[in-house]
């Protein structure tokens, strides 16, 4: 089967081989690594300014779109719509998607640096932050981000099998990814099913006895990280009740003159919520058979084993905190003598993403979790680059992403307008490329391929009106692209 791949994809490379010889490749060759919201960012500045360069998109996966596909809820589709942008760039001629090469396995940075004038790394924070503290190994004690990855149908996390059958989910940290697990936790499953959801998913919610859900943070509300836009689906949410403890809210009202605009609206949406709800709410909640509980200056330091299955998660042991300092949006916390013990069956650590150096010479920085950069060029490496979460740290949404990721396509722009980076020795960038993944039997996906994988998907998906059942297996998805 390999085998056969591999013969398939010489005929490819050799196609495109010739090609490149019979249209002369001068101009920048830029390499751009991970093809999520940086990753086609970029490669838009670069296209755009620089009319004779070249960009090649190298893909772990066999799909497109990073957290785009993989991250995003099912019930956000509008924001799944800067895919429509993406796809017209990776269609411009002078771009090309190299899928499932994975630099670190399949390429080294050092292949890269051969063949390119400039590698921009741009693949994002794939794994997730611990607390590293006792009993954080017991069974059902999942990350959000594999949780998240599990109704999203990212590879590797289809057969997860969060355990559903549970009374109380405790959510660890209070970001937008908690909330976002949150609601698919507590959401009407009728509010769900005609999204891009994975039917495995769909159909362990549709089954599940979850009933309430913690929010649980170690802050308070003024230092929330949650947006307004999702809090405010929270509070609406269909058969769902939410609960806030009032001596949470101690001190806010006061406080409120001094919250800073952005915030302004989020902290009155959750001072009215827990103090003076609205009528039709009280209305709604009294009929709710689900709630959603968060709870703030709550600091995680063990898990406990349940007493009927010593095994598996059965509470989580907090300490109180008291808040540092003058009152602050930005005020950090200590932890308190004081304890409470919570009750739960399913924990879900929604703690941050992490990035990690994919290759060993990449220069990271542990501490702060990204590539050891400055503006966005890599410590150390010329013509090597970095941006989106890898280079900036998990925080911020895609249009943050975009931004940073304009920032770093202009440094990349002047550094070969002025000549920082010699863009006039010849790089063979993807002619070269190709004959190292073919001798390695690697299979590469095209944006055709992913084309041929998109439209089997959407077609999937429709005998359930959704608009796509999602390919969850990588070696299905090269079958596909294959053929
Ligand atoms: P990513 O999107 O992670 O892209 C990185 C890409 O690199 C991936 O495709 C990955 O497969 C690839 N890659 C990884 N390793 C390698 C390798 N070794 N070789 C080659 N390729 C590799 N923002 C919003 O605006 N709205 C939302 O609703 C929203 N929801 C979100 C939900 C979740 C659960 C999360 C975690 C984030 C959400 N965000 C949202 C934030 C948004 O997703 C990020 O800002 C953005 O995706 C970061 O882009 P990136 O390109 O840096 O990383
Ligand atoms: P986040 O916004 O940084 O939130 C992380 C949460 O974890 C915070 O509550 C943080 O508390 C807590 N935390 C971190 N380390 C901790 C520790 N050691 N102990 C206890 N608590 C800890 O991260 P995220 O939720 O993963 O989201 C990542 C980014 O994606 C964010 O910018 C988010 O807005 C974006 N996103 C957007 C959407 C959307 O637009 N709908 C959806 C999902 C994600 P402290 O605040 O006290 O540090």
């Amino acid at each position: 089967m390999k085998r056969s791949f591999a013969l398939k994809n010489c005929a490819r490379h050799i196609n495109l081989r010739s090609l490149s010889t019979s249209v002369p490749r001068h101009g920048p060759q830029v390499c751009v690594i991970g093809s999520g919201p940086a990753g086609f960012y970029v490669t838009q500045h670069i296209i755009k300014t620089l009319p004779d360069a070249k960009v090649d998109i190298y893909e772990k996966l066999p799909v497109p779109f990073g957290l785009v596909r993989f991250g995003v809820a099912p019930d956000h589709p509008e924001v799944k719509n800067v895919i429509n942008s993406f796809t017209k760039t990776a269609q411009n001629p002078r771009v090309r998607f190299v899928g499932n090469v994975s630099l670190g396995k399949d390429m080294s940075l050092k292949d890269l640096q051969e063949l390119y004038h400039a590698v921009v790394l741009t693949y994002g924070a794939a794994q997730d932050k611990t607390f590293g503290i006792p009993g954080e190994d017991l069974e059902n004690i999942l990350s959000a981000r594999r949780f998240v990855g599990w109704y999203n149908g990212q590879p590797g996390d289809e057969k997860l099998n969060p355990d559903l059958s549970v009374d109380t989910v405790a959510v660890l940290g209070q970001g937008n990814v908690a909330l976002d697990v949150a609601r698919v936790l507590l959401a009407p499953i009728d509010q769900l099913k005609s999204f891009d959801i994975t039917q495995h998913a769909l159909e362990a919610l549709s089954e599940s006895r979850v009933k309430r859900v913690l929010l649980i943070g170690r802050r308070g509300p003024l230092q929330a990280a949650f947006t307004i836009k999702e809090a405010r689906e929270m509070v609406k949410l269909e058969n769902c009740k939410t609960v806030f403890r009032l001596e949470d809210f101690k001190g806010v009202k006061e406080f409120m003159p001094n919250v800073s605009r952005p915030r302004k609206r989020l902290i009155e949406l959750l001072t009215q919520t827990a103090m003076e709800p609205k009528l039709e709410l009280v209305e709604a909640w009294k009929k709710a058979e689900r709630s959603f509980e968060p709870i703030f200056y709550r600091n995680p330091v063990a898990f406990l084993p349940s007493v009927s299955t010593p095994g598996k998660v059965g509470a989580v042991k907090l300490a109180v905190t008291k808040l540092n300092g003058e009152m602050s949006e930005t005020q950090s916390v200590i932890n308190t003598n004081e304890f409470e013990e919570l009750k739960c069956g399913l924990a879900l650590r929604s703690i941050g993403y992490k990035a990690f150096a994919a290759d060993p010479d990449i220069p990271f920085d542990p501490k702060q979790g990204i590539i050891k950069n400055s503006q966005g060029r890599v410590e150390g490496l010329p013509g090597v680059y970095c941006g989106g979460w890898v280079g900036t740290g998990p925080v911020g949404v895609i249009v943050n992403t975009m931004g940073n990721a304009f920032e770093l396509g202009r440094v990349i722009e002047g550094d070969i307008k002025d000549g920082t980076l010699n863009s006039n020795i010849r790089k063979p960038g993807f002619e070269e490329a190709a004959k190292i993944l073919d001798n390695k039997g690697v299979q590469v996906v095209s944006f055709k391929d992913w084309e041929k994988i998109d439209s089997e998907e959407q077609n999937r998906g429709k005998p359930s009106g959704k608009p796509r059942e999602k390919i969850t297996k990588v070696s299905e998805m090269l079958n596909i692209a294959g053929n």
